[in-house]
């Protein structure tokens, strides 16, 4: 990398950090450019121009199977939401009312959760702390 191309490298990284980029202690695996973190989330190495993907720990990539995993669960209970609402627009059953009434409040309060757990994320483990010495 001649000196030329590391001041380009170094401007688009402020210019990036000025847009709302944070810098990261963590290096690229490639070309050891200190890596930015964009607001998507994503990991970025302006040397290379690439994204990088960062798993921190074996605990992190679990987590990340995790909120997938969830996600699904969410998707599955508001189908079910929908089930109990056809259901509800046929009965006349007041018992059977009841019984749909309460089904929905449980999943709603699983949705929620879910959705909670999705966008804060499990309590945070020490391995997944940034390493910076
Ligand atoms: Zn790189």
């Amino acid at each position: 990398m001649s000196v030329s191309s590391k001041d380009l490298v170094a401007k688009k990284m402020a210019q990036l950090i000025r847009t709302g980029a944070t810098l990261t202690s963590y290096a690229c695996p490639v070309c050891g450019t200190p890596l930015l973190r964009l607001k998507t989330g994503e990991y970025y190495c302006a040397n290379c121009d690439k994204p990088v993907v960062i798993v921190r720990s074996d605990a992190e990539e679990k987590e990340v199977m995790i909120r997938y995993g969830l996600m699904d669960i969410r998707d599955m209970l508001y189908e079910k939401l929908m089930m109990i609402n056809n259901e509800l627009k046929e009965t006349k059953d007041i018992d059977r009312i009841n019984e749909l009434v309460r089904s929905m409040v449980l999943i709603l309060e699983a949705y929620d959760k879910i959705t909670q757990i999705i966008n804060q994320g499990l309590p945070k483990t020490e391995a997944a702390k940034t390493e910076r010495k």
